[in-house]
């Protein structure tokens, strides 16, 4: 068997944590290649220690200095980078075949490029690369040759429910007629909406049943989330955004479902557990052991579906309308949330103002063409500092 040899972009955040404890468990099919770290340098000493990659990235030269010196003490000898250019180097310099693309929100973006230009296998869980520059990226990963494996679950699932010979260019034999994102529905699918105005951060990154980094469980939350899903799937999949519909499915259970000219729906069902898809991409098109419990279908008491309740998940709305507006309008909408999700998390922004901010800032700056990756990354800074001066005007 060959051994697969990975760069892991974000090691030290919920993804990459499954992914090495995944990767852990098959030491005769995998090697970690490279590890890469924003602030957690503790986190990401004991991980080197452990899997002794070539290299290791943070984020800026203070943890570098300190990785370097705990690196030092135990002889190891992992070559330690830091900053964007460095994540860079972790996926092109690193000797990798596969690279996990896990950092959160936009800061993803360029390595995760790199790596579909370079001909990797890119397991993507970073879905914000996808709905920032889905164009140049599907392009990039059609130009580098290389192999993309969806890691977000509705996605992973959506993969494995298509057939096989499905393509980015759809072929109306097959019969692929709609896809059905699944969507928790996240802690305030019930809460009286006049109670949401109260919600603290906690509340907030209280899932009820996915673990999960904070910005994704926010995310979850305001269902902007499941809104950046329906993007990400329209650049996968390559079906018209009116095909892509949301069902809001409490149990978490089946990830997501195809529906078929024929009436047949093929549905995915799982454990709420990512170290599923994640072995799922690692292994594709084998299946391993991914220290997973097996579903048990008789302690099910139901699984409901309904339709989105688009009054109380105004950001679900929101992400439509980007889609639909296509070009810059994604990115705005990606790199507005971004802000006001920190917003909310870290300076006592009100939770309602999240979706105020993006509205804002969406109707502040006019659509364009996405055409080239220096002008996303542009209406990306353009778009944060409109964020920033909404919320400063919320609450100054
Ligand atoms: P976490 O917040 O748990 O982890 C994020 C990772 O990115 C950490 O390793 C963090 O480093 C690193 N990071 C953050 N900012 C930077 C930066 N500026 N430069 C370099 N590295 C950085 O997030 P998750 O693991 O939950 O999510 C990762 C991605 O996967 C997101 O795009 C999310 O939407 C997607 N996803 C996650 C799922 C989940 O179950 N968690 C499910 C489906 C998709 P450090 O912590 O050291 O600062």
């Amino acid at each position: 068997m060959t051994i697969k040899r990975v760069a892991i972009l974000g090691s030290t955040g919920s993804i990459g944590v499954n992914t090495l404890d995944v990767i852990r468990a098959h030491p005769d099919r995998f090697k970690v290649a490279a590890l890469t770290a924003g602030k957690q340098i503790d986190r990401l000493a004991q991980q080197c220690a452990e899997f002794k990659p070539a290299i290791a990235v943070v984020a800026d030269a203070d943890g570098a200095t300190r990785l370097m010196q705990i690196l030092l003490d135990q002889k190891i000898n992992t070559q330690v980078l830091y900053g964007p250019q460095a994540l860079v180097s972790a996926v092109t310099d690193s000797g990798c075949d596969t690279v996990m693309a896990a950092i959160v929100g936009a800061a993803g973006l360029v390595p995760t490029l790199a790596a579909a230009k370079a001909g990797k296998r890119v397991l993507l869980a970073n879905k914000e690369a996808l709905v920032m520059s889905g164009n140049l990226f599907m392009q990039a990963m059609k130009g580098g040759g290389g192999e993309l494996l969806p890691i977000d679950s509705e996605h992973n699932a959506i993969f494995q429910c298509l057939p096989p010979q499905f393509s980015k260019t759809p072929n109306p034999s097959l019969g692929v007629e709609e896809l059905w994102l699944t969507a928790s529905g996240g802690p305030f699918r019930n809460t009286p909406l006049e109670q949401l105005g109260d919600i603290t951060p906690d509340q907030a990154c209280a899932h009820p049943n996915w673990v999960m980094g904070r910005k994704i469980s926010v995310d979850s939350a305001t269902m902007m989330n499941k809104g950046l899903e329906v993007i990400e799937a329209f650049w996968l999949f390559g079906l018209p955004l009116e095909k892509i519909k949301v069902l809001i499915h409490p149990q978490s259970v089946v990830h997501s479902m195809v529906r078929y000219r024929d009436g047949s729906v093929i549905a995915q069902l799982g454990q709420p557990d990512m170290r599923t898809p994640i072995a799922y991409g690692l292994a594709w098109p084998e299946r391993i052991e991914a220290g997973v419990a097996q579903l048990n279908l008789t302690q099910l008491a139901a699984l409901s579906f309904s339709e989105p309740d688009l009054a109380r998940f105004p950001c679900l709305s929101l992400a439509f309308a980007a889609a639909k507006a296509g070009g810059t309008a994604p990115t705005v909408l990606n790199a507005a949330n971004e802000i006001a999700v920190a917003a909310f998390l870290n300076e006592g922004m009100p939770y309602l103002d999240i979706s105020s901010v993006v509205d804002k800032t969406l109707n502040a700056i006019p659509v364009s063409g996405a055409d080239s990756i220096e002008y996303i990354l542009d209406i990306d800074i353009q778009a944060r500092k409109v964020a920033r001066d909404c919320i400063k005007s919320i609450s100054p």
